[in-house]
């Protein structure tokens, strides 16, 4: 059976479309199959819709979350709730196109147990988005070691990297690299980002940088790595103005007043401080998994279990 895993937050007048498109597609197909909706604690109307998909067919299920939680924690809610063989990550909004979930269910029956979702071009969004984003993958891609400059959370998945990712003890994950991370035969489907089909994307600047912030520490201690190497260069700079001072103060003529000696305060200063501060961030980290709290708190459910 596939599990299809649908994050929704506040998207009420899309529901019904993804249930009904998905499940048509299915059927035409002979895929068995379920849907699982995420209610990310949306405003509006999402959990009635799903509960209206779930009473009209079976294979339509809902968990609805006590508040917003960000995609990340919905997508492992529906890693959770899947029962399926296999699962698939798909975006309420329709961007991905429903037929390449067929072209990836049909690789994993090949044997395939990752099947990547790689967008061939970045569709709708603003330039700023798309600058954005590409700035994102650019510095993820360096520090995870892998391309990510096309990759999306479209993924199809087999039970056992199902079961891996949520044996996962983290809270702070990243579904989008964790996939690469945790190995396993994979290939991938190219595909085109479609405009959204009802709605405007849930992302701004700022929930646009956390996210990246967040990934970056969660995943990588190369911003620590950075600092010992800005350290090591700064170190040099002084050993030679050291030497340089020291030289003009026995020749007599010492350099010259407070300029100096300030801009150096604040070049060390400044360092010092936004060093503190990326290690205050690793620390942040540390502090909030060890809380250990959960991803995510579940309010209510709709479907069969
Ligand atoms: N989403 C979510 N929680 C959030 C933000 C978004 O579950 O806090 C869902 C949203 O409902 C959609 C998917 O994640 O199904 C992608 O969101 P969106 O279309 O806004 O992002 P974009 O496609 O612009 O990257
Ligand atoms: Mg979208």
């Amino acid at each position: 059976m596939l599990s299809v895993i649908i994050p929704a937050y506040n998207e009420e007048q899309n529901i019904a479309l993804a249930a009904e498109t998905l499940t048509g597609l299915f059927e035409s197909e002979n895929i068995s199959n379920e849907i699982i909706f995420v209610d990310d604690g949306s405003k509006d109307k999402t959990y009635l819709e799903i509960c209206r998909a779930a009473e009209k067919s079976d294979n339509v299920k809902g968990v609805s979350f006590s508040r917003n939680f960000g995609k990340e924690s919905a997508i492992f809610a529906g890693l959770e709730e899947a029962s399926g063989d296999c699962a698939v990550v798909f975006d309420c909004d329709l961007q991905f196109p429903p037929v390449k979930i067929i072209e990836m269910y049909r690789l994993w029956e090949k044997g395939y147990e990752v099947i990547e979702g790689v967008k061939s071009d970045r569709g709708g969004g603003s330039l700023m988005y798309n600058m954005f984003a590409k700035t994102f993958y650019k510095i993820m891609s360096r520090f995870v070691g892998v391309d990510m400059q096309s990759t999306s959370d479209f993924k199809l998945i087999d039970r056992k990297v199902i079961d891996a990712l949520l044996s996962l003890p983290e809270r702070n994950t990243f579904f989008r690299a964790l996939s690469f991370w945790s190995g396993f035969n994979s290939t991938q489907v190219e595909f085109k980002v479609e405009k959204r089909a009802n709605g405007t994307s849930k992302w701004n600047l700022t929930k646009l940088t956390k996210y990246a912030v967040s990934n970056i520490t969660s995943f990588t201690t190369a911003p620590l790595q950075l600092i010992t190497v800005i350290g090591s260069i700064l170190l040099c700079f002084m050993a030679i103005l050291a030497v340089q001072t020291l030289a003009r103060y026995l020749c007599g003529s010492s350099a010259e007043g407070f300029t100096t000696v300030i801009l150096l305060l604040l070049l060390i200063g400044g360092s010092l401080m936004l060093a503190l501060g990326v290690i205050g961030y690793y620390i942040a980290r540390i502090y909030e998994e060890v809380k250990g709290r959960p991803r995510y708190i579940v309010s209510r459910r709709v479907g069969k279990k």
